[in-house]
């Protein structure tokens, strides 16, 4: 691994503290998570010039940043706030998986934790982008979930509608 810079990783903890104050998350309080996922983080900032999600593979990592789905804060955070790297999360270290339907894999690993506060995050948590993220999450793990399960679903958990 290359010798990160100091002032790289500095950077990537204050803006892991700011947006997990932001979206009612905190840093994983299990020793070592945070610090190797905002490694992670920092390492592609360095490579790529932008914090690509480092718990992911890439074909191509540049096309990846160019696509900015996966630059964290993800759009799967901004819109279930749901963070798989479990970078953000509740006070015990489990993702919160609230927002999430029965099938994807966050809720099949974790079970259901719910939002202690709701008031804050999801930014992007409108219809219209739960749909067109979980129609992608669909066919990429080749699952036979309707697109009308899929609408119905968004418009009961939009927090935008
Ligand atoms: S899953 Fe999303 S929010 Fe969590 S570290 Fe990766 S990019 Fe960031």
């Amino acid at each position: 691994m290359s010798k990160l810079k100091p002032e790289t990783i500095a950077k990537l903890e204050n803006f892991a503290n700011t947006f997990a104050a932001k979206s009612g998350t905190m840093l994983n309080p299990v020793e070592g998570v945070a610090k190797t996922v905002i490694e992670g983080l920092a390492i592609h900032t360095e490579d790529f010039g932008r914090p690509l999600c480092p718990c992911n593979f890439y074909e191509d990592k540049k096309a990846e940043v160019d696509k900015k789905t996966w630059i964290c804060p993800c759009e799967e955070m901004q819109t279930f706030k749901y963070c798989h790297c479990l970078l953000f999360t509740l006070d015990n270290g489990m993702p919160i998986t609230e927002y999430l339907p029965e099938w994807h894999e966050g809720r099949q690993i974790y079970g259901l934790t719910n939002d202690p506060t709701p008031d804050k995050g999801r930014a992007l948590s409108t219809v219209q982008n739960i749909v067109d993220n979980l129609k992608e999450f669909v066919a990429n793990h080749k699952l036979d979930i309707s697109e009308e399960e899929i609408t119905k679903f968004a418009q009961e958990t939009a927090k935008r509608k």
